[in-house]
């Protein structure tokens, strides 16, 4: 069994994406062919937004977005401690500060309750170092948008999507990608919708902030890559990874209705053991991973061990949350200082979740957790 299976869809789509393939290699255009503008075209459509720029990979996007909006040195970022390290990381390369808020337990995203009496605190000074916020949409469920954004009107904060995980989620059907002043999305492999390399999208609304992206992904051109207005990076999608996203993209909402049905699965028979996941009211998650909690707090190695050894892999997200990761130790957080976001990571673990898992499968990992407790 495996935890996340791009075999069976690769099968699924060979030929059409072998065809794809070779009308590229064929046509010499391997960086910003026709394929490129096509994708940015369907993907804008199907988030709903007015503009979407490709980037080379989920973490560049969240970068070239705080490059678009302005964001350095001094300025402070909002964000969850309970997510993958790319989140504060961009922060940090361009020169501003992370400011980690702790979780909600029953979703895992951004408390804004939390966030909000954070602000309340603050003088006018600290108040005008924090400038945006960043969302993340975690294992594939939006966050919580409508606070989210009452908030960041009250404070003047930009809101930033972390969609890296939630491409195809939706909150009262509209998708994620399109909340925030800009959001994002990583085709990593593993994602919900994932390319064979890597590769990243960033969507918004406003035509000012696309342009700003589409000139700093190609080193801040101007005129042309030949006339540099800014400092930018390099960081365009491959013309064979939009090809490879077309084909996937045609398939994409029957992928999600089936990941739909397995978590469905999932959360009508896995017993009360464990803590299942909760989807807020009118959201629906991309379901990216399938996490739970053991009840008992120390049980997850031998839970782990015993689905092992029936052949099922499972993966912890995330072990050390980010305000104890070592590359923010000079941010001189502690431990205790999110008990939400650290209670979760040592108690979390996530399941086999794909389009493709088996209904036999399904029973088999239902049935040794449910012995497992
Ligand atoms: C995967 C991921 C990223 C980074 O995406 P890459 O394409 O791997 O650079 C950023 N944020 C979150 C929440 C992710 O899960």
């Amino acid at each position: 069994m495996k935890f996340i299976d791009l075999d069976f869809q690769y099968e699924l789509l060979k030929e059409k994406i072998s065809n794809r393939l070779r009308g590229v290699l064929e046509s010499g255009s391997y960086i910003m062919g026709p394929e490129v503008l096509e994708l940015e075209e369907q993907l804008k459509s199907y988030v709903g937004v007015g503009h979407c720029v490709t980037c080379a990979n989920g973490t560049d996007a969240l970068q070239l977005s705080l490059m678009a909006l302005g964001l350095k040195e001094n300025d402070r970022v909002i964000t969850t401690p309970f997510t993958f390290f790319a989140t504060a990381e961009a922060i940090s390369i361009v020169g501003a500060e992370p400011i980690f808020i702790d979780i909600e337990e029953s979703s895992y995203n951004i408390s804004p309750e939390k966030i909000e009496a954070f602000l309340s605190k603050l003088n006018k000074d600290e108040l005008g170092k924090i400038k945006a916020i960043i969302a993340v949409d975690l294992f594939g469920l939006p966050a919580n948008y409508a606070k989210l954004k009452k908030i960041c009107q009250d404070y003047n904060l930009f809101l930033i999507g972390d969609g890296a995980q939630s491409f195809g989620g939706e909150v009262e059907c509209k998708k994620t990608g399109s909340f925030g002043e800009i959001s994002t999305t990583s085709f990593f492999p593993a994602k919900p919708l994932g390319c064979y390399g890597d590769g990243g999208a960033v969507f918004t609304d406003s035509k000012e902030l696309a342009d700003l992206v589409r000139s700093l992904r190609v080193h801040g051109k101007g005129k042309d890559k030949y006339d540099n207005i800014r400092i930018g990076l390099n960081s365009r999608l491959d013309t064979i990874q939009a090809a490879v996203l077309l084909e996937k993209l045609m398939i994409f909402d029957n992928e999600l209705h089936l990941r739909q049905k397995v978590a469905n699965y999932y959360q009508q028979n896995i017993g009360d053991g464990y803590i299942k996941p909760s989807i807020y009211d009118n959201h629906m998650s991309a379901w990216a991973q399938y996490s739970l909690r053991c009840k008992a707090g120390d049980a997850r190695k031998s839970i782990q061990e015993k689905l092992n050894a029936k052949g099922i892999p499972t993966q912890v997200y995330y072990k050390i949350p980010l305000h104890l990761q070592t590359a923010f130790r000079d941010l001189m957080y502690k431990r205790g200082d999110f008990p939400v976001a650290e209670k979760v990571s040592e108690t979390i673990f996530s399941i086999p979740m794909h389009p493709y898992l088996k209904r036999e499968d399904q029973d088999l990992i239902i049935e040794v957790l449910n012995q497992s407790v």
